[in-house]
């Protein structure tokens, strides 16, 4: 797909890897705090989640 690591050249497609976004986590402070039983919502939400991508050279964030 044209990716190319600006850091080490490398031309593997990078790692991808999810995490809980910033807005994840205000949700899931919020429903600590109100509703703890529905807490774990954000971890199985899509839109609570965001993608983050790693060289495989070189183990860079990639944004
Ligand atoms: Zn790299």
């Amino acid at each position: 797909m044209g990716f190319k690591c600006v850091h080490c050249s490398s031309e593997e497609y990078p790692i991808i890897k999810k995490k809980i976004s910033g807005s994840g986590w205000v949700l899931f402070i919020v429903l600590i705090l109100f509703c703890i039983p529905l807490c774990w919502l954000p971890f199985v939400i899509d839109s609570c989640k965001e993608e983050e991508m790693y060289c495989k050279g070189c183990g860079i964030k990639l944004g």
